[in-house]
């Protein structure tokens, strides 16, 4: 937490909601310590999972929303047909039009190192390594990753000692495409389960 109590108060960030667990968490906890700034949120959906998240991400930001009347000054939701057109440029593009529209000073993701367990089916290497947790993006703006070296037993933790668990009842990390979700196979899953022991 001493990455996300050195982040600046006072200005409006772009944070990407994904559904999940760590960008709600993470978005939640810049609106409430940083009672000062403003939040511009930026989701994906994916078409040929039948928009999958849409419902989820709606949750997250009414949540966010009611709990912080005022600070949520937009919510862009992006229609991508795949992962790779989101990776290739959907988001990016959003992102861009984001930062033309608004004065934002930051951009957050609530990005996490992977297990120290030999969980290896689905595993991301690239997660496995320690990273920056505040660089100068491509835009020329910060982009805040305060979890990147915390895995996530550390963001289940957070849900504890804020008593989220409501706002963890809105999530879904499960990646499968076709119900029953969560899929309890995933690499999502059985991260989750790891680290929160349900599902
Ligand atoms: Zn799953």
């Amino acid at each position: 937490m001493e990455e996300v109590i050195e982040m600046p108060d006072g200005i409006t960030y772009l944070s990407t909601l994904s559904g999940g667990l760590d960008s709600a968490l993470i978005t939640y906890l810049i609106m409430k310590l940083k009672p000062n700034s403003k939040m511009v949120l930026s989701s994906f959906c994916l078409q040929h999972q039948q928009n999958h998240n849409f419902d989820t991400v709606k949750k997250i930001m009414n949540y966010l929303d009611y709990t912080f009347p005022f600070r949520i000054i937009d919510h862009r939701i992006g229609f991508v047909r795949d992962i790779e057109h989101a990776k290739n440029g959907g988001r990016s593009k959003q992102t861009r039009e984001l930062l033309q529209q608004y004065d934002i000073h930051g951009i957050i993701s609530g990005f996490t190192i992977n297990p120290p367990e030999l969980m290896i089916e689905g595993r991301d290497e690239t997660r496995d390594a320690p990273r920056e947790w505040r660089s100068i993006n491509q835009h020329g703006i910060y982009h805040y990753q305060p979890f990147v070296n915390r895995d996530k037993r550390y963001i289940a933790e957070l849900y504890q000692q804020y008593q989220l668990q409501e706002l963890a009842d809105l999530t879904v990390s499960c990646e499968a495409e076709q119900p029953p979700r969560p899929c309890k196979k995933c690499w999502w899953c059985k991260e989750k389960h790891w680290a929160f022991g349900f599902y």
